[in-house]
């Protein structure tokens, strides 16, 4: 049994997403300590927020990761 692949050699654009309905930049925070993590939100302060929570509730848990998430678009060149 033999397997045979084509590869094509393509150029390609990475840009950021403009489709209107991408939001530009969706945040989020995750505990160091326990890995519990805010839901992804295009607002920083919601974020934030739910952090403010989480140490206010787990006073040990004081360190946090931001995640934040850029959208891109891949086009094809001709
Ligand atoms: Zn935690």
């Amino acid at each position: 049994m033999s397997v045979r692949s084509i590869v094509r050699h393509a150029d390609w654009l990475m840009s950021p997403e403009t489709a209107p309905e991408a939001p530009a930049i969706v945040f989020e925070m995750e505990c160091t300590t326990c890995g519990e993590s805010s839901e992804a939100a295009e607002d920083f302060e919601t974020a934030r927020t739910w952090a403010f929570v989480h140490v206010g509730r787990h006073p040990s848990h004081t360190g946090f990761r931001e995640i934040i998430h850029r959208f891109w678009r891949a086009k094809l060149l001709e």
